[in-house]
């Protein structure tokens, strides 16, 4: 998030907002949709679910989502809008390559109380998983839009560090609605496990995938907790050293397991809970002998076994974790341990 709140594109979003605290844009413009949604909602009781959530903002937002399942279904998108004088929607079909997961187009020739937009989600094949998201992506788009006049706006796919400012600010605002707090404050209490982070997605919002449930849930969670993941990676000194054996020069570096990903919740920020993407995972460490071994493990240990090749610990304290192997990457919360 520090690297977001220093981009340019973001803090010239946050002007263009009209946001006069701009010292952490993404924390401001955050607060800013939170104000305008909780606008929203004073004209609906009875919403308790991240589905109906998503329904009133689509309302809101004057969106209309179109979802395609098939080369088929998208032919008849094209066709039924084509019709309604869209000439945008005359190439649709090839709108929507590999890493194009959801566009939203403004309506140019719309009847008067047809919506302003049309947010056109692809979910056929392995897309489907991830096509609720793609969605909440959408709305969060509407949600920051200043410049009236943009036509389109579209979903890609791409990993964490190459992504542009402002996609990774939708995504942000994105993960925050889907899973926004007020809806799940019942059922964030106690102690978080996969098994309960699974029984509430499968209760409350089955559309939701089982990455982003467990993502959004651990940031919804009311007790502190933090979520990583951890794959095979080299440090980034090391891909250097890689890229120059390909001319001949020194040994291959070997590849550690490493932190990809971190989240950690509110409350896990409030408590002092860290740890740093791209360290190695200690190797005692029950989520280092989860991702050799498979399966699940869980045990008590200490923060303080994190620590980076020139020495800087974490401070010390006692914390539960449990970890489970997914194909590629081990997955694990870390909460406080008993003091
Ligand atoms: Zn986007």
């Amino acid at each position: 998030m520090t690297s977001l709140n220093r981009s340019y594109k973001i803090q010239t979003l946050a002007n263009d907002l009209k946001i006069k605290s701009i010292d952490k844009p993404v924390e401001s413009i955050l607060a800013f949709c939170e104000q305008r949604v909780r606008r929203f909602l004073k004209e609906f009781s009875g919403c308790s679910r991240p589905s109906d959530l998503l329904d009133i903002l689509a309302a809101k937002l004057q969106t209309r989502f179109e979802v395609f399942r098939s080369d088929y279904e998208l032919l008849a998108i094209k066709e039924k809008y084509v019709q309604a004088g869209e000439k945008r929607f005359a190439t649709l079909e090839q709108e929507f390559p590999a890493d194009v997961f959801g566009i939203t187009f403004r309506r140019l020739s719309r009847k008067p109380w047809e919506p302003e937009y049309v947010s056109v989600i692809d979910c056929r094949s392995d897309k489907r998983y991830r096509s609720n998201y793609t969605k909440w992506h959408e709305l969060g788009h509407l949600l920051i839009l200043t410049d009236q006049l943009r036509i389109s706006f579209s979903r890609t796919f791409c990993t964490q560090d190459l992504k542009d400012p402002e996609e990774s600010l939708v995504d942000v605002i994105a993960g925050h609605f889907a899973f926004w707090p007020p809806l799940f404050a019942a059922l964030t209490t106690g102690p978080i496990s996969f098994d309960r982070i699974e029984q509430i997605r499968l209760a409350h919002c089955p559309e939701a995938s089982k990455q982003s449930a467990v993502l959004g849930i651990v940031k919804a969670w009311q007790a502190p907790c933090v979520l990583l993941e951890a794959r095979l990676a080299l440090k980034k000194d090391e891909k250097l050293m890689e890229a120059q054996t390909a001319f001949g020069f020194r040994h291959r570096p070997q590849a550690a397991l490493r932190v990809s990903n971190v989240t950690v919740n509110d409350a896990g920020a409030d408590a002092g809970l860290r740890v740093h993407r791209n360290w190695r995972v200690p190797e005692q460490s029950i989520i280092s002998r989860v991702f050799h071994q498979n399966g699940d493990g869980a045990a008590v240990e200490d923060l303080s076994w994190w620590e980076t090749s020139s020495g800087t610990r974490l401070p010390e304290m006692q914390v539960d974790v449990q970890a489970r192997r997914t194909p590629d990457t081990v997955q694990a919360l870390i909460t406080p341990g008993k003091p």
